[in-house]
């Protein structure tokens, strides 16, 4: 692929995984910090509300495109136990911190992508695109796992107000990345999102499947649509190897 000037990856189950376990954490934190200023609920009547909440504020979110926050789920859910706490409060704020701070412990790089992030800096322009509602722990995420330093441009929904497969976004990248669509690559693991999305830009999209293949969990919060497969033609790799030996293809 001689004509690549820049990859763009996709973050979660791309670069790093994300243990289950982070969830019940994340609320438990979550749950721990309302307590910590006052506001007390029954967790199990609370974990229905906020799950109740994030199912809703997705479904909305998934229809135009537009990013949401976890204010307005712990508002909504809180509002649904009794309390009524606007979205802007800093008890949620200190809520929403506690809660990703699960996401810290939990997070691991993939094999070989520290490896393969050394591998690409130089030759192309490298930057990362990433579906999340509140960047500053997507920014803590990638320093936790050591990887933030490999990014000339860090490009997160919650900032960029719509998420992928959104023409947007990836219009976004495109300006970071140079402005020509046909020297980029685009690497992510879900079809609708990462490839679909990519191709709708005019970007060459590479569907990464390390974890399908290993049959592993994915990360919190996302869930591949159904049947969900890209074309045949999109080049696939399961291991960081294969997609250097791609990049390598004339
Ligand atoms: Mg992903």
């Amino acid at each position: 692929m001689k004509h690549i000037e820049a990859i763009g990856f996709d973050l979660f189950n791309t670069l790093i995984t994300v243990d289950p376990q982070a969830l019940k954490q994340a609320l438990t934190r979550l749950l721990g910090s309302l307590a910590d200023d006052g506001i007390e609920v029954d967790p199990k009547a609370y974990i229905k509300s906020h799950k109740d909440a994030v199912f809703k504020y997705i479904k909305e979110s998934r229809k135009d495109g537009r990013e949401t926050h976890n204010r307005f789920w712990i508002s909504a859910a809180l509002k649904a136990q009794g309390y009524n706490v606007s979205p802007e409060d800093p008890r949620i704020a200190s809520a929403v911190e506690l809660y990703f701070s699960a996401f810290y412990d939990f997070s691991r790089r993939i094999p070989g992508t520290r490896r393969m992030l050394e591998a690409v800096n130089g030759k192309y322009r490298v930057g990362l695109l990433s579906n999340f509602t509140h960047p500053p722990a997507a920014v803590k995420i990638l320093e936790t796992v050591g990887l933030s330093s490999y990014f000339e441009t860090i490009l997160i929904s919650g900032d960029l107000g719509y998420r992928k497969p959104h023409p947007l976004v990836f219009e976004r990248l495109i300006e970071a990345m140079g402005g020509d669509p046909d020297k980029i690559l685009y690497v992510g693991d879900d079809p609708e999102p990462d490839i679909a999305g990519a191709l709708q830009a005019g970007i060459q999209p590479v569907w990464t499947t390390y974890v399908r293949d290993h049959g592993l969990p994915l990360a919190p919060g996302i869930q591949y649509s159904d049947g969900d497969s890209p074309p045949a033609d999109v080049p696939r790799i399961s291991t960081w190897d294969d997609f250097i030996a791609l990049l390598d293809e004339p």
